[in-house]
């Protein structure tokens, strides 16, 4: 170290420490502090710690610590004479503009501290905060800079983490709650703007509670992590994921309104995050319901646009799990209605208005009943026959089922004991009923009180059994089969569908899910060869099989091909009362001609709803009989000409366009210009609806769509609603058929 090295030291003694030092460079001169304040600065230079700089009046290094330099990758004589500023990497801001006023502190002589610089090294980013202050003569001349400076680059990548942290999820690295709803606000701002439309979809896992109270939490977040790479996977490029809850995720869609595309986002989704996961060695499976809302349709700004999303992600977990559902504002009486069926549903086994339907299972081959499946129905007061798809879930959730299980159970097999010869009832038991200790003994009971042969009884289960407790699963297999009763595997190619549960578990039968046959008979379906496997391998393991749901002789000529030996399904026959079975089987055995459709229609579904047909500026209502992708069946028009253009309005902005093709008095058939998608409630809708910058443009206020119609916008026709128009009507309405029609039934 030069003489004029220590007495810089000395010099810069007086920036270490708070103590201010007097602005005199000289009052430290050389000799002045003692060897060990020398030695101690020398120490803490060397430990890299802390550096020391100054420079000249215009700025240039006249000196600086080894250890910078060495950091630098330079030579500390390479350094002396270049301006200082220019050691550091001011430019690069990344937002914080703490650096960036170096060079004017340095021109405008003033003093700093703690100033934060950055240098990209070899080794990497560096930082430093560093301090200086201006160096001045007893005249007040400048003669340079006098200053220190230390790493800071932990501190400042710890800092960068923190913030991280605040925005993003540690878990998953996906963006948490906070920074999705800055993201939607910002960009809903913008779009509203810009006229554009942002969808927002909402992912909740199905059954992720299982596996985290079965496999511990350590495996819960593994596999959450594993959903995120997955989603990740199938989101389209632009678009922003973020997981905003335990087991909840949400994706930012910009740009896309079309349901048709978003309905193959979601499938494609709940499709993915479904496949099995392996987690330290063990197996599990879980599955998403999604919910979508779509910017302006169903919401402005961010708060209402989540509402509505949140909502229609409810709606679809309460359809059964694994499904998507596209917002509508109907759903917030769902919402209510739901409550009110689990309100109604707790006294409706005392009220007695929970009943059996039992629909037959064929033998293919020849036509005899040889079982019958008890299907649950509740008539509701109010709201008529209440579909099992719909109040058993809830009854689930609600721990109803216990209750509502056991009395299909006792009611099914003293129903069975009455009935002659050897037929088989079938009763479904949900998953919860299984993983009750109880449940065998249970059985027991209702074999006793009703004197049923064991062998009569058949247990419908679901593969969500498997996904239970493998130890607690298989004692109940084994208790059942100790009662001689026979199980069924229900639903198969629903869930995941592992041929591997037939090997392991020992069913007695498969029955093939209606989802899975339908559409068998369309050329190339690859289902047929799947079914071709699972009977060869039912036959293999001594198994029975059933296909559920045929309705069309095409379909059952196409099970006989595949040597399916059981067909359950309306062309044989539709769930009846018990009465109904009693009569029928009063002579002994029950055959059954196949009755129905020659050929299976795609996706045509019955319906009854009153709708808007909009013709030149004209607004008909007429009732909808059936609709499918394509085309409806309408009637309430009088003898209108094949080729007529109309508007059909389904509401909530759904407007399609749509062609007469056939006309038979006050029916007629309407060809959609372009076809509905699914709206994954197991109805269609339109792909694009009605935009609400598009109303606001004609001058009603920017707002989500409205229940209802679409108004016509125009003098006189804002109010819409039946027979609204502005002109005369071009085709005589019959209103009262439609009327009638809706009353009669129901
Ligand atoms: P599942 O066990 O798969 O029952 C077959 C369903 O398919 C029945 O619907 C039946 O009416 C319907 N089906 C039969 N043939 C055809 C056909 O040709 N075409 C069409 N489209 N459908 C057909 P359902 O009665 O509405 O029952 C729905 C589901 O509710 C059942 O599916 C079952 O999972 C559940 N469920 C019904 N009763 C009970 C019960 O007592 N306990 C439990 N836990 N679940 C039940
Ligand atoms: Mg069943
Ligand atoms: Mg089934």
């Amino acid at each position: 170290m030069s003489a004029h090295d220590r007495s810089r030291i000395g010099r810069l003694r007086g920036m270490l420490g708070s103590g201010p030092a007097k602005g005199d460079a000289r009052s430290l001169g050389p000799g002045d502090g003692s060897g060990q304040a020398h030695l101690l600065l020398r120490d803490y230079e060397r430990s890299g710690q802390g550096w020391f700089w100054s420079t000249d009046s215009e700025g240039r290094i006249v000196y600086i610590s080894e250890s910078i330099a060495d950091k630098l990758g330079k030579k500390r004589e390479e350094l002396a004479g270049q301006p200082f500023p220019s050691l550091f990497d001011l430019a690069s801001s990344e937002g914080d503009q703490v650096e960036r006023p170096l060079p004017l502190i340095f021109s405008a002589h003033k003093t700093f501290s703690e100033l934060q610089v950055r240098a990209a090294t070899e080794e990497g980013e560096l930082w430093w905060a560093i301090s200086g202050r201006p160096q001045l003569d007893s005249n007040a001349n400048f003669l340079g800079f006098l200053g220190n400076g230390k790493d800071i680059t932990t501190l400042r990548l710890s800092q960068k983490d923190a913030s991280r942290l605040a925005l993003f999820d540690s878990l998953t690295g996906l963006s948490n709650r906070f920074q999705m709803d800055k993201r939607l606000g910002a960009i809903l701002t913008a779009y509203k703007a810009a006229k554009r439309n942002c969808a927002l979809m909402m992912v909740d896992l199905d059954r992720f509670k299982q596996v985290n109270d079965t496999l511990g939490h350590q495996s819960g977040d593994e596999l959450l992590k594993q959903v995120a790479q997955r989603l990740g996977k199938i989101v389209p490029d632009n678009c922003e994921i973020g997981r905003i809850g335990g087991d909840e995720f949400q994706i930012i869609l910009p740009d896309i309104e079309d349901r048709g595309r978003l309905g193959d986002i979601a499938k494609k989704l709940i499709d993915i995050v479904s496949q099995p996961y392996s987690i330290d060695g063990s197996r599990c499976v879980i599955g998403a319901s999604v919910g979508i809302a779509i910017a302006p349709f169903d919401g402005i700004e961010a708060e209402e646009l989540v509402r509505s999303a949140d909502l229609a992600l409810y709606a679809s977990k309460g359809g059964g799990r694994g499904q998507f559902r596209f917002y509508s504002s109907d759903l917030h009486d769902q919402a209510e209605r739901r409550r009110q069926i689990e309100e109604d549903l707790r006294d409706a086994l005392a009220k007695d208005q929970i009943f059996i339907a039992y629909q037959p299972l064929v033998e293919t081959l020849t036509n005899k009943v040889v079982g019958l499946e008890a299907l649950l129905r509740w008539k509701h007061p109010e709201l008529g026959v209440v579909p099992p798809a719909v109040f058993i879930p809830i009854a689930e959730e609600s721990n109803l089922i216990g209750a509502l299980g056991d009395w299909v159970l006792r009611t099914a097999c003293a129903d069975a004991a009455r009935l002659p010869g050897n037929v088989r009832v079938a009763v479904n038991v949900s998953t919860m009923q299984f993983a009750n200790s109880a449940f065998a003994s249970l059985v027991t009971q209702a074999l006793a009180a009703s004197e049923l042969l064991p062998s009569r009884l058949e247990l419908e289960l679901t593969e969500s059994i498997f996904l239970a407790d493998d130890q607690s699963t298989s004692d109940m297999f084994a208790a059942l089969k100790m009662l001689g009763v026979r199980l069924s595997l229900d639903d198969f190619g629903t869930g995941y569908s592992s041929l591997s549960y037939l090997k392991n578990a020992p069913f007695d039968k498969i029955k093939i899910d209606k989802s899975f046959i339908t559409g068998v008979t369309e050329p190339g379906n690859r289902n047929v060869a799947i079914i071709k496997a699972i009977v060869s391998l039912a036959e293999a393991l001594d198994m029975d099989t059933v296909a559920e749901g045929i309705e069309a002789h095409d379909e059952l000529k196409m099970m006989r091909a595949l040597n399916v030996k059981q067909i359950q399904g309306y062309i044989y026959a539709d769930p009846v009362s018990f009465e109904q079975v009693i009569e029928a089987m009063a002579s002994g055995d029950w055959v059954i001609e196949p009755d129905g459709p020659s050929k299976y229609r795609a996706d045509r579904r019955t319906v009854l709803r009153l709708i808007g047909l909009i013709h030149e500026d004209h607004r008909y209502e007429v009732m909808m009989r059936n609709i499918s992708r394509t085309g409806c069946m309408l009637e309430g028009l009088i003898e209108v000409p094949p080729g007529t253009k109309f508007v059909a309005d389904f509401g909530e902005g759904q407007l399609a366009v749509a062609v007469v093709r056939r006309s038979m008095g006050a029916m007629f058939g309407l060809e959609f210009e372009l076809p509905l998608v699914d709206d994954g409630a197991g109805g269609l809708c339109t792909r694009n609806r009605v935009s609400p910058y598009l109303l606001a443009s004609a001058g009603m206020p920017l707002a989500a769509l409205p229940q209802g119609q679409y108004p016509l916008v125009g003098p006189g026709a804002m109010g819409g609603g039946a027979g609204g128009g502005f002109s005369m009507p071009k085709f005589a309405q019959v209103n009262d058929i439609a009327r009638k029609a809706l009353k009669d039934e129901g």
